[in-house]
């Protein structure tokens, strides 16, 4: 039987931004733990993150995923981190199985980037749901990932968190750096950040799709798709009907924006 998209999990994109979000205390960081608090417990997460980009499409298969640190130049403290939270080899066969576009591979040996445990660790500070994550086929095109997202809606009646997790303005060439705890946005970035919000509560996702026809500012808040392609995601596995919530919408270091997106249920 066909669950009512009343009941289906919800649906997540989150802003990361700096990796130091993982250890900071601020707005961004406290209304993921409130978020955390309201959602059920689901039976195991898969997180689609900027910072696993591959050629074809993997998942984790581990066990035990080790927690990756993989950025550079920050505190020796964030390399402490770990998020030891299981794998599922059962979801991640599960995904092969649902994804007919491509052969999904499983991958044993690769472990959670920050892109998923620097923003789960907040939802789920136990580490007690299983987390496997799915990466971005970088030969592809946004379309492609829009209609591979499609596949994965089954997950959302079997109790699967879906997170996509990236930023949807990102421009780290032209970040302030100094003013990384700053919030300003450049005139483009506020005006790419309002124009994208815009066409997501419209529903409008094949102009989203086709960000690169969007206009100059747009082409500076996306100038690479990585971080962009997982709201991509969770939009294609939006139901008719389900109530979208835009928070977190701030702009950061002019450059950057940490708006996040919930889908659905509540
Ligand atoms: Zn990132």
């Amino acid at each position: 039987m066909e669950t009512k998209a009343s009941e289906k999990s919800p649906l997540l994109f989150l802003g990361h931004g700096s990796p130091m979000n993982a250890i900071e205390d601020n707005e961004f960081v406290r209304s993921f733990m409130s978020l955390g608090k309201k959602l059920e417990k689901p039976k195991a997460i898969l997180c689609i993150s900027a910072h696993w980009e591959t050629r074809g499409t993997c998942v984790t298969s581990a066990q035990m995923p080790e927690t990756i640190h993989d950025f550079g130049g920050f505190p020796e403290v964030l390399y402490e981190i770990q998020y030891p939270a299981p794998g599922s080899p059962e979801l991640a066969n599960r995904v092969k199985d649902l994804i007919s576009a491509t052969n999904v591979g499983l991958d044993e040996r690769r472990g959670l980037d920050h892109g998923a445990w620097s923003v789960i660790k907040h939802l789920y500070p136990e580490a007690d749901i299983p987390l496997v994550q799915l990466s971005l086929d970088y030969t592809q095109p946004a379309q492609y990932h829009f209609e591979l997202g499609k596949q994965l809606s089954k997950l959302r009646d079997e109790n699967v968190l879906i997170i996509g997790s990236g930023n949807i303005v990102h421009n780290l060439r032209l970040a302030a750096w100094g003013k990384l705890n700053e919030q300003f946005a450049y005139g483009w970035a506020a005006d790419a950040g309002k124009l994208i919000n815009d066409l997501i509560i419209n529903e409008n996702y094949s102009r989203l799709i086709n960000y690169h026809l969007l206009g100059e500012p747009v082409k500076l808040a996306v100038p690479t798709p990585e971080h962009f392609l997982p709201l991509l995601y969770i939009l294609s596995l939006k139901e008719r009907g389900e109530k979208v919530t835009i928070f977190n919408d701030k702009p950061v270091a002019g450059s950057l924006t940490m708006t996040s997106v919930k889908i659905g249920k509540n």
